[in-house]
């Protein structure tokens, strides 16, 4: 019966899951014993074997320090990071690869913004408006600059769905309004938010907007011109590429208006005792050996997700989240947290009173590795009136045998209760 389900599902979506399957080797291992059923792909997604051998190849042939050397390896190493910047430009819809700014990833991204923008625009007592689903990184920066800057948070409330509150986003824009900065997809409800309206609405307001697309870029397409977004930031590692790096898109002439955030090699134009002069777009934020490894993996990454399709990928994943979501709910006592209408690969859940991390801990005994506690999210978790959840989060690499499993799994551990 499942195979059947998952046949019909393939034929319909497109996704060759025995292929996929084949290409993520971390997937026919053991754990305890027991195949491993991975679902904390919203903490961080395994990797192809093509992002793996992309590694190996730049190490093994290609290794030599970029952008600087004359010789002949430098140059070919340079030409394949400026490519993946290309391939990155191209996979989100920018304008041009100078808008594309290689960081350690989405955190490091949102500190640069948080730091520099507040220091070339914001005065005491100007806002900054966040969304009471943030991840920490999408707050905690911001708070460091309450106490630099002296900006103030503001925030948009949720409904008990886990939706955001659009009037209310309205009611909190005023003059001292100098940048929204809201997460795309909730890694910890899986709600997704209208980006589109948010932006429209804040643009009408003349005030820019941050779209952390961490929870987004590897489950929907997305286009940075057709958003209309002025920063947007991401990282490789929740994408099938490496850990370590990532991307902040900002439109050219933010980024351009922006002083520089790291100093060092790379980012600058001359330097003297008297006077230094900085680099040009995307440099002048790039400072130090830039991780070549780690963006041509990442566009290797990118290439692969591109071929599979991202329609493929929201369709597949949208029918996993449905049936894991119909599934669970069949489960005695289990609830789950984040009911919006929009949704994406993300399921949190209790059953009555049995703790998260008891849960989690003894899902893990049987092969099934899910993620439990507050997710980066401990604002959201007061908001909820929980101190954490169990979260399961999917990837087109996932199948509905694998919820099958989960769904048993959970019934095993409440019976133990
Ligand atoms: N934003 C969201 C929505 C996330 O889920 C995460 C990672 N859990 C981040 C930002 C931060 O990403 P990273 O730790 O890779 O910088």
């Amino acid at each position: 019966m499942w195979e059947l389900q998952c046949l019909q599902i393939e034929k319909d979506s497109m996704i060759d899951i025995t292929k996929i399957r084949n290409d993520f080797p971390i997937l026919s291992r053991e754990v305890y014993g027991k195949p491993l059923v991975y679902l904390d792909n919203a903490a961080t997604t395994q990797k192809p074997k093509c992002v793996v051998d992309k590694i190996e190849q730049m190490y093994y042939t290609l290794n030599a320090n970029i952008h600087r050397g004359v010789h002949f390896l430098s140059q070919q190493a340079t030409d394949e990071h400026e490519a993946a910047r290309v391939t990155i430009q191209k996979f989100i819809g920018a304008k041009s690869s100078d808008e594309i700014v290689f960081t350690r990833g989405a955190t490091e991204s949102i500190n640069l913004i948080a730091s520099t923008y507040c220091r070339a625009f914001c005065q005491p007592g100007d806002e900054i408006i966040v969304s009471a689903m943030e991840h920490h990184s999408n707050i905690v920066p911001w708070q460091l600059q309450e106490e630099i800057s002296g900006v103030k948070l503001r925030v948009i409330p949720i409904n008990d769905a886990g939706e955001l509150l659009i009037e209310e986003f309205k009611k909190l824009i005023n003059p001292r309004t100098k940048l929204v900065s809201v997460t795309h997809i909730s890694n910890a409800l899986g709600t997704v938010n209208d980006i589109e309206e948010i932006i429209r609405i804040a643009h009408e307001n003349n005030v820019p907007v941050l779209i952390d697309a961490a929870q987004s870029v590897q489950h929907v397409a997305l286009d940075v011109q057709k958003l209309d977004c002025d920063f947007l930031v991401f990282s490789a590692h929740k994408a099938y590429g490496p850990t370590g790096i990532g991307i902040l898109y900002g439109k050219e002439e933010w980024l351009n208006k922006l002083p520089p955030y790291h100093g060092g090699g790379e980012m600058i134009a001359s330097v003297s005792f008297e006077k230094t002069t900085f680099n040009v777009l995307p440099f002048k934020f790039e400072a130090g050996t830039p991780d070549f490894v780690g963006s041509t993996s990442m566009a290797a990454a990118l290439d692969y997700i591109s071929d599979i399709g991202l329609d493929n990928i929201a369709a597949y994943e949208d029918e996993l989240l449905a049936y894991a979501t119909e599934q669970l709910l069949t489960i005695d006592g289990l609830k789950i947290y984040g009911t919006a209408a929009n949704k994406c690969s993300v399921v949190s859940f209790l059953v009555k009173d049995i703790h998260h991390y008891d849960m989690g801990m003894l899902l893990d005994k049987m092969g099934i590795a899910v993620r439990t506690g507050h997710h980066c999210t401990q604002p959201l978790m007061d908001r909820l009136k929980v101190d954490g959840t169990v979260r399961a989060s999917f990837s087109f690499y996932n199948t509905k045998e694998e919820i099958d499993q989960l769904v048993a799994g959970i019934e095993r551990v409440a019976s133990m209760f």
